[in-house]
């Protein structure tokens, strides 16, 4: 038995995610869904959006007895091709951050060579789980469709354009570095955007990666209250793939704000 969790949500406060998602809805959500370890995770593209996260801080630490444990972490993405993040030790310590998730957001390409797509993928999923900083690589291969269809770029359809080698050798570095590898319900396993069949091979993929021995984090993504059950999908798979609770990725830290104060 894998324990329920999702360690990657949005809030309203960076307005990236609807206003659905207040941490108090979040947390009545969570305990309906049966979400026994909650990470909050907005993003943080620039350290001037610092202060919108201690909003979020304030109102983790206004909560009482949550029924679940609470961590509160921070999604970090890459200031530009082969950049870094717009993160630090400072940044850390100063917010408290317990801890990070991190990856691409975008192709960094300028004409279409689904080759040289996937490699600036992998290229930047070694380097998050490098990143020392970065507790969790997420949502491997997700592609915002809008940035295809602007370029008329014919879209993703499926991750076994993906190498097995890259799928092996991410296992292995994030098993090297301890880094974990999410397994995503809103990006990549519940995205209208894919075809029919998407997931099965997504499946298959993730069970290369999990044939390293690495370990797993499961995350929602969620930028809307209903889309937090995506976290149970994520769950199915992991359970699909054959992990156990053991390789599943929870904070070494105690909660921020644990189940019962
Ligand atoms: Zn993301
Ligand atoms: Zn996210």
């Amino acid at each position: 038995m894998i324990t329920p969790r999702d360690f990657h949500t949005h809030t309203v406060y960076l307005k990236c995610a609807n206003d659905t998602m207040t941490i108090p809805a979040m947390v009545a959500k969570a305990q309906e869904l049966g979400i026994r370890q909650l990470g909050i995770t907005d993003h943080l593209n620039t350290l001037e959006k610092l202060p919108l996260h201690e909003q979020i801080k304030a109102d983790l630490l206004a909560l009482e007895n949550p029924g679940l444990d609470i961590w509160f972490g921070v999604e970090l993405n890459f200031l530009g091709c082969d950049g870094d993040f717009a993160y630090n030790e400072q940044a850390r310590d100063k917010m408290g951050y317990q801890f990070a998730v991190g990856g691409i957001h975008g192709t960094y390409c300028d004409t279409y060579d689904l080759k040289n797509i996937i490699d600036v993928q992998h290229r930047h999923h070694l380097a998050t789980c490098r990143n020392p900083l970065v507790n969790v690589v997420v949502h491997p291969y997700w592609f915002g469709k809008g940035e295809f269809d602007r370029q008329d770029w014919p879209w993703f359809d499926s991750v076994r354009h993906v190498p097995e080698a890259y799928a092996l050798e991410l296992g292995q570095v994030a098993k090297e570095t301890g880094t974990a590898v999410e397994i995503n319900g809103s990006a990549n396993l519940e995205n209208e955007s894919n075809p029919v069949g998407y997931v099965d091979e997504y499946v298959d993929y993730l069970a290369a990666v999990a044939s390293t021995g690495c370990t797993f984090s499961l995350g929602s993504d969620a930028h809307d209250i209903n889309r937090m059950r995506t976290a149970l999908t994520a769950l199915d798979v992991a359970e699909r793939i054959g992990l156990t609770d053991d390789r599943v990725w929870t904070p070494k830290m105690p909660p921020l704000v644990p189940a019962k104060s």
